[in-house]
């Protein structure tokens, strides 16, 4: 089986093959460990996965590289804002990226890199981009990529770079399109800023020179794919293939997979608009894991994705009608046999399902044959003209589905269950739906219970025990108002 992919850096469909013609070596850029991920993140993670799972069906081994950026210039600011060292507030938010991954169950790559853990890497490549004259040194001891040492600069982008002021430099890991500057590969150690003391000065790296170094290390100087969000085309994946290019003088990655951004609603997605969610926040208002992961790779990745609860809602009504006809299939009793156009339907299905993804990861017409077989198989079954051979066709195609999709075996009330779990230490238990908090127990009536005794203790000035109710309350989001029309509670 060829997969044709779309490549920003030809522009083109092109086939995407292992150069060894064994195992795909790709890396793809991870997240920057500052905050939780949100929803537009995982849409480009899980993309990903859609890649290297169907990789996986069709036969080819895969190298999967993931960074995880853990320093740069937001953790740097929120560290220092809540007076933790750099590694203190990332690990937190480490650990939660890789439970949210589980939740949504996105494969594990094969190699997870901290960027902290590689800096003699950075550095000794920052030397040897020195040494040819791609690298110097500014006055306050930070280093900078030279881009006139790099003509190809703007080859992945297609920026037109004839305006560029020679010189200029830029010091922060994101900017905008207009500014091709030299930009920074080491930034010098600035009072308070956790730094390392190495052969080019005291200090710290740039964003760009991570993702090449440990690509490098652990892909070798030339691979197969490098994947991630549309925004990292520029300037992100230009600086590595300009730092990457220019020491090894050799194709950095040879196919560039860009996951297309997901708005909310028709619009960017942002925390002052109010419509910015992390999947945290969608497990506690109810929606299952399951429905978010199908919700998220069903719209293909060369599609900008508009997310609605909407779509959620779809999601979930379609896994639903899935399981339900698994577990038709499983517990009936059939007779022996095949039945010529439930099996023919199964083919063409497979057919169909492998043939989507083939061409360019079409998930949702990937999709569609599958709901079709399913649709046949349920009429057939409700006219008892399924047979046990057609039983065992269909869960076969079933479980090719799966294999890609993964949202058959319900597992969501786990991932909802450690939501919940989190949210109680995080104190954020009041933004759980009412139905699951339900679930954990604490529903209205239970509520209005405590919400008595507590009066009664007050009234037999019983105040130890008043205070801990109110206190417990608290704890699981449950705000009590004493008023003089009696008490009232409410969820936070
Ligand atoms: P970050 O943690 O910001 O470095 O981002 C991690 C990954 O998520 C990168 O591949 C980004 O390109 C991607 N990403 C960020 N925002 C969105 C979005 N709204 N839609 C899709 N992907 C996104
Ligand atoms: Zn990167």
């Amino acid at each position: 089986m060829t997969l044709r992919l779309f490549n920003t850096l030809s522009g083109e469909m092109d086939l995407l093959t292992p150069a060894d013609g064994e195992m795909l070596r790709m890396y793809a850029c991870g997240p920057t460990v500052y905050d939780f991920g949100h929803i537009g993140n995982f849409r480009t993670f899980l993309q990903v996965d859609v890649l290297r799972r169907f990789l996986k069906l069709t036969g080819t081994k895969v190298r999967h590289v993931m960074n995880i950026t853990d320093v740069d210039d937001k953790i740097i600011r929120n560290a220092t804002a809540a007076g933790m060292p750099i590694g203190d507030y990332s690990a937190g938010f480490e650990q939660a990226f890789f439970e949210d991954l589980e939740a949504l169950r996105v494969e594990r790559p094969e190699v997870m890199a901290r960027a902290t853990e590689h800096i003699p890497r950075m550095v000794a490549l920052i030397q040897k981009l020195a040494e040819s004259g791609a690298a110097y040194q500014a006055e306050d001891g930070s280093w900078y990529f030279r881009l006139a040492a790099f003509p190809e600069y703007g080859k992945l982008s297609k920026k037109d770079l004839s305006g560029m002021e020679d010189g200029a430099r830029v010091d922060v890991d994101e900017y905008e399109k207009d500014s091709a500057r030299d930009f920074a590969l080491w930034k010098a150690a600035k009072p308070g800023e956790t730094s390392w003391d190495t052969a080019i000065g005291r200090g710290r790296p740039g964003w760009h020179i991570e993702c090449s170094a440990m690509a490098m290390e652990y892909l070798g100087e030339s691979f197969d794919l490098h994947a991630g969000g549309e925004d990292l085309i520029f300037p992100h994946h230009e600086n590595e293939i300009a730092q990457s290019e220019s020491v090894t003088h050799k194709t950095f990655a040879r196919h560039w997979m860009h996951v297309r951004f997901l708005l909310v609603d028709g619009r960017k997605m942002s925390k002052s608009e109010g419509n910015f969610y992390t999947l945290r926040d969608l497990l506690l208002k109810g929606y299952k894991a399951s429905a978010i992961r199908l919700a998220l790779i069903s719209v293909p990745y060369r599609h900008q994705f508009n997310f609605t609860f909407d779509g959620l809602v779809e999601a979930t009504a379609a896994i639903e009608r899935l399981r339900t006809f698994v577990q038709r299939l499983k517990a009936g009793a059939f007779a022996a046999g095949e039945n010529p156009a439930l099996q023919e339907a199964a083919t063409k299905a497979k057919t169909e399902y492998i043939a989507a993804l083939a061409n360019d990861l079409n998930t949702a017409e990937a999709r569609a044959p599958i709901f079709d077989l399913v649709r046949a198989a349920n009429t057939a079954l409700d006219q008892g003209q399924l047979l046990a051979g057609d039983r065992d066709a269909i869960l076969a195609v079933l479980a090719s589905f799966d294999a890609v999709f993964d949202v058959l075996t319900d597992l969501d009330a786990d991932a909802t269950g450690r939501a919940l779990e989190w949210a109680e230490k995080a104190g954020r238990l009041g933004e759980a739906a009412p139905e699951l908090m339900a679930r954990q127990g604490l529903t209205d009536e239970t509520i209005d219970a405590l919400v008595a005794e507590r009066t009664t203790a007050k009234k037999q000035r019983n105040f130890a025990r008043a205070d801990q109710i109110r206190n417990e309350l608290a704890e699981k989001g449950v705000v009590i108002e004493d008023s003089k029309d009696g008490v009232r509670w409410k969820r936070k």
